[in-house]
This record gives C-alpha cells, sequence and structure tokens, in this order.
C-alpha cells in the first residue's frame, strides 16, 4: 500500500466520523445542573450552539451537552468536543483547546499530541471556509471555563 493511499483510508474514516457524529451528535441537550456554559454563532455559516458543563469541586469536567444547529461540521465537531472533554480538568481541557484550534487553523505545534479522532477536525483546514465551523464549539469551551458569559463569535 502506498502512502497516498494510506491517506485516503484515513481520509475516508474521518470523514465517517464527521458525518456519524453529525448525524447522532453525541451529548445533545440541556445538563441539569450546569455549573458553565456559554454561546457561540458563526454569522459566516449560520451555526449556533449553547454549550453547558458541570464542573465539580475539583474542577473536573464531569458531564458537558450542546445544543443548537448548523452545519454538519459544526455539529460533529461540538459532539466530539462534549465526547473528548468529559473526565478532564479544566486545565486539560483548555490546552486541548489550543491544541485542536491551532491544529484546525493549520498552525504548526511543537509539542506534537496525538489528538486521537479529534485529528479527523484537522482535514478541515483544507477548507479555510470551514475553519470557523470546526472552531466554534472549542471556543465556546474556551468561553464557558473561563467563567465569561458573553455569547463568542466568531467574526
Ligand atoms: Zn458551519
Amino acid at each position: 500500500m502506498t502512502s497516498t493511499q494510506q491517506t485516503d483510508d484515513l481520509r475516508d474514516l474521518y470523514r465517517e466520523l464527521i458525518l456519524d457524529h453529525a448525524r447522532n451528535p453525541r451529548h445533545f441537550g440541556r445538563l441539569e445542573l450546569a455549573t458553565h456554559s456559554a454561546e457561540g454563532i458563526n454569522p459566516l455559516c449560520g451555526d449556533k450552539l449553547r454549550l453547558e458543563l458541570c464542573l465539580d469541586g475539583t474542577k473536573k469536567i464531569v458531564d458537558a451537552a450542546f445544543e443548537g444547529s448548523g452545519c454538519a461540521i459544526s455539529i460533529a465537531s461540538a459532539s466530539l468536543m462534549a465526547d473528548s472533554v468529559i473526565g478532564l480538568d479544566a486545565i486539560a481541557a483548555e490546552r486541548w483547546f489550543e491544541q485542536v484550534t491551532s491544529r484546525i487553523c493549520g498552525h504548526e505545534h511543537s509539542d506534537h499530541v496525538d489528538l486521537g479522532k479529534l485529528a479527523a477536525l484537522e482535514g478541515v483546514r483544507e477548507f479555510p471556509s470551514r475553519v470557523k465551523c470546526a472552531t466554534l464549539a472549542w471556543h465556546a469551551l474556551h468561553s464557558a471555563l473561563d467563567g465569561d458569559a458573553a455569547t463568542v463569535s466568531t467574526e
């Protein structure tokens, strides 16, 4: 198998993952006991979401949920994000925010961490107009953890 073929296979796998999360978003809805929340909008595409987090006394994210409407990439990204941050403490989640947004935006990072399934979002950087769709949920995460109640906008 050539490396080009491997890359194509990986792309197909990532595309499947994105479509799966877009069709069946995980953690879609509201939390009974949210301690942190933020709203995000991407006027460029019309994506809107509200993210809720529940942090315990040690600042660990014990639950996360989002609701909203938008394109497949924005929904899939929010679903993958919620899936990934549950169980992390706030500092680790902030680190993911930095890693994922810089990778989606195509910035090379010196500490090249394994993004796991979040690497599926990295493919978006080939489509600059969709970068804001993919980073919206992550900016909402950052804003929610910051305790900044204002709506984040990608514009
Ligand atoms: Zn979008």
